[in-house]
């Protein structure tokens, strides 16, 4: 089977590849980058990417894809569904499953239902501690014998800072990152919302910023004492920026991650979505919105994730304190990070290589690239063609999402992942 993807616009972030020009894939390889030519190409699929971007899939490092045991809010194969509409690839998924991803047998089930579900590249990331209950160690050496990709006690903060320096220091054995959740469960306890005079107005107990920073501040010193591979989820405020930059400054083994809705919204969108605005940890406040884009242009904020939390509607049309936290996000993230590029915060290639090469890189992967001889994962998309998200046409089961009605430009046309096309966009090319 070869494919032949031609006169795209080429941008591969880790090669400073940004041009027009040619990819051959064979075999589920990228067997060949090349000048754009005429030439016939017998028994190949021609791909006429004349106008589209042609970047290495997205590796998105953290969704919730609920199954086993969620099954009512996404499954596996909608999951993967919806990412490969998102021109995602690749996912890492979070161990706050029924069964809980704590021990090998569970990564197994995963690894089995993804690939029997046939789309795209699922990695598990296996709990860091047994049942989620942040007290001892789970079976971390089992799990990665398995195939999980990190640890991570996401939905679940470590509350117990010698179990953190403990799962910090086998990181290193392992040579596998902790994800962190950073959250002070006493400052955060009870809140829905961003603590400040928008709480207060609304009458909804507030989570402050300190509870977060709180945590990345121990997270880095921790990280520092024990030189392990340490991964920030999800960073909502400047404060935690300010930490994460001046950790890496002094040289601190620290990477970071946040959603597209941190940049996107602040706050106030818990007037407008309610319960589709609730996320943990909340959106937060103008200020904070610009110091993520300022962390993220400068660096100090490494990847976009997703952080996509499905839930079925009975769990999101509750009062504010009941509902569910969290939004879906793995088929808007590309468009909404498009919009930094369109505001001068990143390049286009910094936009790719926080969506794909850089979370590649955080997990260890040989992702993220077009290098000759990788797997051909490869999303192409219209970064000028505009769009509006209609959220009932989502291939996720779930639709708690802020975004609907939203106009965004950037669609994914053509999804291809290890060669073969798992997403082929309306009224597109392919
Ligand atoms: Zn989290
Ligand atoms: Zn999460």
């Amino acid at each position: 089977m070869r494919l032949l993807i031609k006169g795209g616009r080429v941008i591969d972030p880790g090669n400073a590849v940004d041009e027009i020009l040619d990819i051959l894939v064979e075999d589920g390889i990228i067997a060949e980058l090349k000048r754009v030519s005429d030439a016939e190409e017998k028994g190949t699929k021609v791909i006429d990417a004349k106008g589209k971007t042609v970047v290495p899939g997205l590796v998105d490092i953290h969704v919730h894809l609920r199954e086993p045991g969620y099954e009512e809010k996404e499954t596996i194969e909608t999951g993967c569904l919806a990412a490969a509409a998102g021109g995602i690839t690749t996912v890492a998924c979070m161990a706050n499953t029924l069964p809980i991803n704590d021990n090998a047998s569970v990564t197994r089930f995963i690894l089995e239902r993804a690939k029997a579900v046939g789309t795209i590249d699922v990695l598990p990331v296996g709990a860091v501690s047994k049942g989620l209950r942040g007290e001892e160690l789970g079976e971390c050496g089992p799990m990665k014998e398995a195939g999980v990709v990190a640890f991570c006690d996401d939905g679940n903060p470590i509350m117990d800072s010698g179990l953190m320096r403990r799962a910090l220091e086998c990181s290193r054995t392992w040579g596998l990152p902790i994800l962190s959740h950073c959250e002070d469960l006493s400052l955060s306890k009870g809140g829905v919302m961003n603590e400040g005079d928008l709480s207060r107005e609304l009458g909804l107990k507030g989570v402050p910023h300190a509870a977060e920073e709180v945590m990345v501040a121990r997270d880095i010193i921790l990280a520092d004492m024990t030189k392990g591979k340490l991964h920030i989820c999800h960073v909502s405020t400047a404060g935690s920026v300010e930490l994460i930059r001046r950790a890496k400054s002094t040289g601190i083994p620290v990477t970071a991650e946040t959603a597209p809705h941190y940049f996107t919204l602040t706050e106030e969108a818990v007037r407008e979505h309610g319960t589709n605005a609730k996320i943990n940890p909340p959106l937060r406040t103008v200020l904070d919105q610009k110091a993520i884009k300022e962390g993220l242009r400068d660096g100090t904020i490494d990847a976009i994730a997703t952080d996509h939390a499905p839930h079925e509607g009975a769990s999101k049309e509750v009062d504010f304190f009941r509902a569910s936290s969290g939004i879906i996000g793995l088929e808007t993230a590309l468009p909404l990070t498009l919009r930094l590029v369109d505001e001068g915060v990143l390049s286009m290639d910094g936009a790719i290589a926080r969506l794909s090469t850089n979370p590649s890189k955080i997990l260890g992967l040989n992702k993220g690239t077009l290098s000759k001889g990788s797997r051909a994962d490869i999303t192409i998309f219209d970064p000028k063609r505009g769009f509006v998200v209609e959220k009932a046409a989502f291939r996720s089961k779930a639709r708690n999402t802020p975004f609907d009605g939203w106009e965004l430009k950037g669609v994914v046309e053509l999804t291809i992942a290890g060669g073969r096309i798992v997403y082929q966009g309306k009224d597109s090319i392919g």
